[in-house]
Parts: structure tokens; sequence; C-alpha cells
């Protein structure tokens, strides 16, 4: 059902001091900024190797990224597994009783098709799944 790790979404509180590190001392490939209205996070891509490392920063209090941090959350905030095909990989996750963030699929960062598991039924880890977009 799934392929591969796409990315690792890290959040942030800000975007330029997470390129410093990622980017300007760790030497990952910068591969660019962009916002994603509908999570309300500004997006600084990374890659290494065939993984990506996301970098989120909230674009408004009530981004899911400010509510984690609120929380007390710090670092990695969630793992995206490449699937063929995202819907039927969501649908196959509820039929075995796994709790869905998204009843249905949705935009992600570089024009992905995503869809996000719930933490609570994940082993405490907040799951992605996603089509792996234009890369
Ligand atoms: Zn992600």
């Amino acid at each position: 059902m799934l392929k591969k790790i796409d990315h690792i979404g890290i959040a942030v509180v800000d975007l330029d001091q997470g390129l410093a590190l990622f980017r300007d001392v760790l030497g990952l490939t910068y591969l660019g900024t962009e916002i994603v209205e509908e999570m309300k996070v500004k997006v600084g891509i990374l890659k290494i190797g065939e993984v990506r490392i996301e970098l989120l920063e909230a674009t408004s209090e009530d981004s899911p990224i400010a509510r984690f941090l609120a929380d007390g959350g710090r670092g990695v905030h969630h793992l995206a597994f490449v699937a063929d095909d995202v819907n039927r990989a969501l649908n196959a996750c509820e039929a075995q009783g796994i709790r869905a963030v998204d009843k249905q699929v949705r935009p992600g960062a570089d024009g992905a098709t995503v869809a996000f598991l719930h933490p609570k039924s994940t082993q405490g880890v907040l799951i992605e799944l996603t089509d792996g977009g234009d890369s």
C-alpha cells in the first residue's frame, strides 16, 4: 500500500532559523519555499537523498503547526509516506479502524494530494499519506 518515505515534516517557530540549520549548517539541498493556504503554513522544502524535509512555520494562530507548538510540541511533526492511490490507502486504513484527520484527500505542498491519519490511532505519530506531488 505504501512505497517509501516522501518527507519528514518538522515544526519550526521561525523558518529562517530552520533554514539556517538544515540548509546552511547541515548542507541539505534547498528546493524552495511555498505557502500552503489549506494548512496555514509556510513550507521550506529541503532534500537529502530521496527524502525531503519540510520545515513548517505557521502563518496563522489557528494553523495546526501553531497549535502543535502551543501544546508543547517541538521538532518532528509528521511522517509522510507515498501511496500509489491516496484515496484508496485512506479508505483501507479507515476500514481497519484507523481514525483519519481528513475524511477526504486534500491538496498539500508541491502539488501533492494528501490525507492525514490521527496520531491517536497510529502510535502517536501523525502520518501523512501523499501521492508525492510534482517531485
Ligand atoms: Zn507533510
